[in-house]
C-alpha cells in the first residue's frame, strides 16, 4: 500500500539505523512527543536498534493518560444520572477513577456506549430526544477539531439535548514546561506529525528558537521515525537547533486552516488540569461563553468535583520523560493492562502500556 509499505521496509529501515550509528559520537536524549510514536518504536524494536549512545524517553501524548482523574470521577458522576446516554471514546472506559471506572459504572446500569466519533454522539442524540446525551470530549490538538464541529452542528440544528465535556490539552505548553524543568534531559524532539498536520509547525518554530532544541515533526511508521531520530542525531551533533519537517507528506507549515477556523469558533485557550502533573497555563481548551450550553460539567454542576491522584503512580514523571515505566515499583506487579493503577496502564498509546505489550521488562533495556 502506497505511503505505508515503504515506510514499514525493513532494508530502509536498517540502513536507517546504520545512518544514526555512524553519525553517533556521545550520548544523546530523545523525546518522541506523542504516545502512537512510542507504540510503533516498542512494537518493531527499535529502542532496541540504535547504538547504546541513543535514549529515547517517553513524552506526554498520550491523551487517555492525561486526562485528569477529576474529570474521569465527573463523567463517571454524569453517567450514572438517570436519562444520560453517555458517549465516549472506548480507551477512556477503562481509565480509572478514584473509586470506578465507566466500564463499571456501564455495569451496574448506566448507559454508556462507545463511539468513534463525536458525530455519532450526535446521531444518538437526534435518534433520543427525551435523552440528554453528553459525550466526552478528550484529546489534543488532532480530536479538537471534530469535537468542535459536533459542537457546532449541535448549535445549528437547534439541538438541546446534547453536550460534551471538553477536555482538550495542547501539546505546545506541555513541551515548554518539559523543556523548562531544571531536571530536563531531553536534548531533541519528535514533534507530533498529526498535531502539526491539524496546526501546523508555526509553534514549534518558536519552542526550538526559544529554547535552542532541534526539534523534527515526525510520522508514526518506523522508516518515519528513524528518518526523524537520524535527523535530529545530524543537527545535534553538528550543533544546530532548528525545526525540520521528517512528515512532509502530511504536514505543511499552515496546518489544516478549515480545522483551526472551527476550533476557533467554538473553544478557546485555557488553563488545563494534566494528570499527575497539575495545572499549565494556556495548556488547553474549554468552551467559548458562546456555546455554555453545551458544556456538560455546567449543565450537571460538576464543576466543583476535585480528586486526589494516587501517590504510587509515577506516570507523571513518565509523561515527562523524567522515568520510564519499568522504574515505577507498581509497574508488572500491582499495575498490569488487566488491573490498571494509573491511565498509562490502560490507553492504547500509554507508555507503561507499551512496554508491558512489547515485553520491556528490565530497567536497562534501552540502554
Ligand atoms: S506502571 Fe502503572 S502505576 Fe506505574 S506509572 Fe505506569 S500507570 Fe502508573
Amino acid at each position: 500500500m502506497k505511503y505505508v509499505d515503504e515506510y514499514r521496509d525493513p532494508t530502509i529501515a536498517l540502513a536507517l539505523a546504520g545512518r544514526i550509528a555512524h553519525q553517533v559520537t556521545r550520548p544523546w536524549v530523545l523525546m518522541e512527543v506523542c504516545g502512537g510514536q512510542t507504540h510503533t518504536l516498542m512494537r518493531a524494536g527499535i529502542d532496541e536498534l540504535l547504538p547504546r549512545d541513543v535514549e529515547l524517553v517517553h513524552g506526554p501524548g498520550c491523551p487517555v493518560c492525561v486526562t485528569p482523574l477529576e474529570m474521569v470521577d465527573r463523567a463517571i458522576r454524569i453517567a450514572s444520572l438517570p436519562g444520560v446516554i453517555f458517549v465516549s471514546y472506548g480507551d477512556m472506559l477503562r481509565v480509572p477513577g478514584s473509586r470506578s471506572d465507566l466500564f463499571q459504572a456501564k455495569a451496574i446500569g448506566a448507559d454508556v456506549r462507545i463511539a468513534y466519533s463525536p458525530l455519532d454522539a450526535l446521531q444518538i442524540a437526534r435518534a433520543n430526544p427525551d435523552r440528554q446525551v453528553v459525550f466526552f470530549g478528550v484529546g489534543f490538538e488532532t480530536t479538537a477539531p471534530a469535537n468542535a464541529m459536533a459542537v457546532w452542528q449541535a448549535k445549528h440544528q437547534g439541538l438541546t439535548n446534547f453536550s460534551m465535556i471538553v477536555s482538550h490539552v495542547l501539546v505546545p505548553p506541555a513541551m515548554r514546561l518539559i523543556l523548562g524543568s531544571p531536571a530536563n534531559r531531553v536534548q531533541g524532539f519528535i514533534a507530533p506529525g498529526h498535531v502539526c498536520a491539524v496546526m501546523g509547525m508555526s509553534e514549534y518554530e518558536d519552542l526550538s528558537r526559544e529554547f535552542g532544541v532541534p526539534i523534527v515533526v515526525g510520522g508514526f511508521e518506523p522508516v518515519d521515525l528513524l528518518e526523524a531520530i537520524a535527523m535530529l542525531i545530524a543537527q545535534l551533533e553538528k550543533g544546530r537547533a532548528e525545526l525540520e519537517n521528517q512528515y512532509v507528506r502530511s504536514v505543511n507549515y499552515q496546518g489544516n486552516l478549515a480545522a483551526q477556523a472551527v476550533m476557533h469558533e467554538v473553544f478557546e485557550v485555557s488553563d488545563r488540569k494534566w494528570r499527575g502533573i497539575g495545572s499549565i497555563a494556556a495548556s488547553g481548551y474549554r468552551l467559548r461563553e458562546t456555546y455554555a450550553d453545551f458544556d456538560a460539567e455546567r449543565i450537571f454542576g460538576m464543576e466543583d468535583v476535585t480528586a486526589e491522584e494516587p501517590a504510587e503512580c509515577i506516570s507523571a514523571l513518565v509523561l515527562q520523560g523524567l522515568k520510564k515505566p519499568v522504574d515505577c515499583a507498581a509497574f508488572g506487579k500491582r499495575c498490569t493492562p488487566l488491573m490498571p493503577l494509573g491511565a498509562p496502564m490502560v490507553s492504547s498509546e500509554g507508555a507503561c502500556a507499551a512496554y508491558y505489550q512489547y515485553r520491556r521488562h528490565a530497567a536497562n533495556n534501552s540502554l
